[in-house]
């Protein structure tokens, strides 16, 4: 257990001591986004060239499926660059580099009608021969394109192929004029199908075009040499040099710092906002945690009862608790969480257990109920499935603390629901819950002490990303009696012998996961879908194969959790909806397919499913061959760890490396611009900078106030704002 410190810490003392007494937080609850703002949230679709239809694509791109606005364009920023500065002839070209060659068009070598080859066109320059590879050449655009003994320009990568050297689809071919026209050094954006560079790079220089300047917010002492907000947009989408669009160049590193400061700012309030007054301590005695002690089977580890001890003392210190508690899976967080939750209760309150699914609510009651009996801790469950008058009887028994523990989903916050005095708010699995639902639970009750659980240990950089500056709890030691996994990487080819294998421990009565990216069989992905799947190995193993997905009401979702934790099936085919949390001690087997598309965390947190109980578990790892680089390496760190701390570490690690070598997917959850494993260093400044800023004018009304509320409105922090008013 150690307190997370930051360079800002003693700054942020300074900031919270400040902020905290009757800090007038309230007035942004009614703050309206600026007037300024206006063209970075305007609808996409009001940008010239970008109609409904186009649209689409685009908001899939930006991931808004509702609408993206102009913002979201503005924010998508250059995977790499292309520079047309280099121009090597064919023979100097350096295979798998982009280059631009100026080249005289020879021969066409068409595709004949309904023929699968590529329509192929020979070009030459002074050094040597080239093939321009096209497929699906239709109409005669590429004769058009390419007319022969013209000269053109092109750009692309150069491939070696038989020892020929060929360019598959150039990214661009430009007559002398059009290359003339070309900026030297032009952006390449990453895409979705039904979009090319060329749709992008349009809609992004009308974007640039409407963005209108803003005020600096940034400290007069760090703006110094720095490009403004809108220099840095430019620069970004319209580099003059590579360097303006890589994510450590001057221009990209300004908008990272802007992003990390408005994240660092919304978390500096809320944590004032949630220390803000005192705590009301909450001091057990002993006599339902004895009986719940007595209740259980095992004995706490040395860290499980490290971790209650600073959350018991925070419980009954008079200033609020916000605490992460974090552990692997199968660390035994939730026993600690009982444990918290009765100390509460002997001291004549309530409190709420909040989980991000269904299954896991449920999972978490059924564990818990036993235990809760034993102590004589009165429990309910409330989620969307409460209806009708049973959700009427748990609303009234928490209003009128019938109800001592509520175990719950998103259902928990929602209006309507009032305790008659919450003083512990338990939210498991917290990456998949935003600070703003975490800050609404706790506004359920009077200085409501927060702890936060999370399966996957979170790096602390990250932590201090997402969470702040929150006192963290580590459950490193394992409950005894774990058998280690034995995981081993498996090339899909070999999914027959593995399909025999898993017969035969079926056979000795075993239980095993099958994990399936995908549900439906989709025409543009061949990702295994979990359906067909399932019918496959119903059809080597009968009825004893069951299936659980995403889509899937909820009633269904626990009957076939439930029939798997009977034994009634004994192979659940899934998709990752099994991933947070499910608890069945008996599984002891785990086939992961198209393992090199999930992250490390994930395949982590999917791994801890088995290893539960006291067989030797196996987690079989199918991945599709050739694998890239850091695919390899994401599967050797899990074949050679099971220490979650380790493999989170790793993770950031390999993100950053998968950056470097162009295979990045996507960032961060939360994050558009800034890079943890990269903007490092800036977060910490950030950090420090919002602590200062909250110090020196804790309501955002001095100089710096309209500037600084327009970043947190620019970043959308201004919903955590909003609800510190409304807490
Ligand atoms: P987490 O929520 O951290 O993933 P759980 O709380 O679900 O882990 O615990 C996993 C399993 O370990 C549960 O079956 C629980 O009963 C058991 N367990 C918890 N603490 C201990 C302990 N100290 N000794 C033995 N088993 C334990
Ligand atoms: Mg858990």
């Amino acid at each position: 257990m150690e307190r997370i410190r930051g360079q800002g810490q003693s700054g942020c003392r300074t900031g919270r001591a400040a902020i905290a007494p009757g800090a007038k937080l309230g007035h942004f609850g009614r703050l309206m986004r600026p007037d300024i703002l206006n063209p970075y949230f305007s609808a996409l679709t009001e940008l010239s060239g970008i109609g409904p239809k186009l649209a689409k694509p685009f908001n899939r791109l930006l991931g808004r499926p509702e609408g993206a606005r102009t913002l979201d364009l503005l924010f998508h920023l250059p995977s790499s660059t292309t520079d047309r500065r280099i121009r090597p002839t064919i023979a100097e070209a350096v295979p798998g580099e982009t280059v631009t060659l100026e080249v005289v068009v020879d021969q066409h070598r068409a595709t004949p009608r309904g023929a699968r080859s590529p329509h192929r066109v020979l070009v030459h320059d002074e050094s040597g021969d080239l093939t321009l590879v096209f497929f699906k050449a239709e109409g005669g655009y590429v004769e058009r394109l390419l007319p022969v003994g013209e000269t053109r320009w092109l750009s692309g990568r150069i491939e070696l192929y038989d020892g020929m050297r060929q360019m598959v689809h150039p990214e661009r071919v430009l007559d002398a004029a059009g290359f003339a026209r070309l900026p030297p050094v032009e952006p390449v954006y990453p895409l979705v199908e039904g979009l090319g560079q060329g749709h992008v790079r349009r809609a992004l220089s009308a974007a640039v075009g409407l963005a209108a300047p803003l005020p600096e917010w940034q400290a007069p002492g760090r703006v110094a040499g720095q490009p403004t907000f809108l220099a840095a947009l430019r620069a970004v989408h319209n580099p003059a040099e590579p360097s303006d669009a890589t994510p450590l160049g001057p221009a990209w590193r300004r908008l990272a710092y802007d992003e990390l400061l408005a994240g660092q700012l919304a978390l500096a309030m809320v944590r004032a906002s949630t220390v803000r007054g005192t705590g009301r301590p909450s001091r057990g005695d002993g006599r339902l945690t004895g009986r719940l002690r007595a209740a259980l089977p095992f004995s706490l580890t040395a860290a499980q009862e490290g971790a209650l001890a600073a959350i018991t003392a925070d419980l009954g210190s008079d200033s609020r608790m916000l605490r992460l508690l974090q552990g692997d899976v199968g660390s035994g967080k939730t026993v600690v969480a009982l444990l918290a939750a009765t100390v509460v209760v002997e001291a004549g309150r309530q409190a709420a257990l909040m989980a991000p699914t269904e299954i896991l609510a449920r999972q978490h009651l059924k564990t818990i109920a036993p235990l809760a009996a034993a102590a004589g801790l009165r429990v309910g469950l409330l989620t969307g499935r409460e209806k009708g008058r049973a959700r009427e009887q748990i609303l009234a028994a928490l209003a009128d603390g019938t109800l001592d523990l509520v175990i719950g989903t998103h259902a928990l916050f929602q209006e309507g629901v009032a305790f008659r005095d919450l003083a512990l708010a338990i939210v498991d699995e917290q990456h998949r819950f935003g600070v703003h639902q975490r800050l609404a639970l706790a506004a359920k009750g009077e200085a409501v002490d927060v702890l936060v659980m999370t399966a996957t240990p979170i790096p602390r950089t990250l932590v201090l990303t997402y969470f702040g500056d929150m006192d963290s709890s580590e459950l490193r030691e394992k409950p005894a009696g774990r058998t280690p996994i034995d995981t081993r990487a498996v090339p899909s080819e070999r999914i027959g012998d593995v399909v025999t294998r898993l017969g035969a421990a079926l056979e000795e009565g075993r239980r095993a996961y099958w994990i399936c990216p995908l549900v439906e069989e989709s025409e543009t992905s061949d990702l295994a879908a979990a359906e067909a799947r399932f019918e496959d190995l119903r059809h080597f193993f009968g009825e004893r194969v069951g299936l659980v997905h995403g889509k899937m009401k909820g009633a269904e979702k626990d009957a076939a959790m439930a029939a798997f934790a009977a034994g009634e099936t004994r192979l659940l085919v899934a998709t990752t909806v099994v991933e947070v949390g499910v608890d069945v001690p008996e599984a002891s087997i785990m086939v992961i397919e198209h393992a090199e598309r999930f992250g490390l965390a994930q395949l982590h947190q999917l791994r801890g499913r088995v290893g539960r109980g006291s067989i030797a578990s196996t987690c079989l790892l199918l991945y599709r061959a050739p694998l890239g680089e850091v695919a390899r390496l994401r599967l050797q760190a899990l074949r050679e760890s099971e220490d979650g701390f380790f493999l989170a570490e790793q993770d950031l690690k390999l993100r950053g490396e998968g950056d470097v070598l162009g295979t990045r997917q996507s960032g961060f959850p939360g994050f558009r611009l800034a890079r943890p494993e990269l903007h490092g260093a800036l977060l910490e400044e950030a950090r420090a900078e919002a602590t200062a800023i909250l110090a020196d004018d804790p309501g955002l009304t001095g100089p710096r106030g309209p500037a600084l509320r327009a970043l947190l409105h620019l970043f959308e922090r201004d919903v955590a704002v909003k609800l510190l008013g409304a807490g």
